[in-house]
């Protein structure tokens, strides 16, 4: 199921910066327009048996797609393992897909679309009111896990109109895009103050060892921006 959805994110990743419609047209060989079919399109697969090849024009197919598929369905798998079946896994498997989603996204385009950011934490929002609620079903523990949420979010925001304060200062430019703040605030909606602060602290390590890196390998130029999302 995680490969099945991971099959539809690389559908997001690559149609929504476009602004074209996620469901029409059904899923096409983007070289020679041939519209795939069902036993074309099975996760991981699909792309296995046709040696990453369309099948009509033999143009090449990214081994991103099966990457994106086989990434989601072992996340997925990975969450099923720690949790069980329960509602926080239904929950954390949609986080995933949104951060999936996000990430390459920025890898391709430097942006991490409001449209993501935005749903993804009203979604936290609702998932930290909902399941206390569900599991206990007293709405003042639903309350009390919004009020988690929000103030998660807040810190998210807060946290890196900060870094950016201080790194735009140390490196002279503006250091962090608008994206990586809403991303942090729907971060901090869904997994709460400890959460976000963990994960932005990894984070920028994962981020400054890896540009860091690149930069001394001479990959890349100081001066060229580098998405954060991912990290
Ligand atoms: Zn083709």
């Amino acid at each position: 199921m995680g490969a099945a959805i991971g099959s539809f994110l690389n559908v997001v990743v690559y149609r929504l910066p476009a602004g074209l419609s996620l469901l029409h047209p059904p899923s096409h060989c983007p070289h020679c327009q041939t519209p795939l079919q069902p036993y074309d399109n099975v996760p991981i697969f699909g792309w296995l048996w046709l040696r990453g090849r369309c099948r009509y024009c033999r143009a090449p197919i990214s081994a991103r797609y099966p990457l994106i598929e086989g990434l989601t369905g072992g996340l997925f798998l990975g969450t099923f393992w720690l949790l069980s079946l329960s509602w926080w896994t239904l929950a954390y498997w949609v986080l995933l897909s949104w951060l999936i989603a996000l990430a390459f996204i920025d890898l391709d385009t430097l942006t991490l679309p409001n449209a993501l950011t935005q749903t993804g934490l009203v979604m936290g929002l609702l998932t930290q009111a909902l399941i206390p609620y569900l599991k206990t079903g007293s709405w003042s523990n639903g309350i009390q896990g919004l009020m988690a949420g929000v103030l998660g979010a807040v810190l998210g925001i807060w946290l890196f109109d900060l870094i950016t304060f201080f790194a735009s200062a140390a490196l002279g430019q503006t250091a962090m895009g608008g994206g990586d703040a809403k991303l942090a605030a729907m971060l901090g909606a869904w997994l709460g103050w400890q959460g976000v602060l963990l994960s932005s602290f990894l984070g920028c390590v994962m981020g400054a060892l890896v540009g860091g890196g690149a930069i001394s390998l001479g990959l890349l130029s100081r001066r060229q921006p580098m998405p954060f999302g991912p990290f």
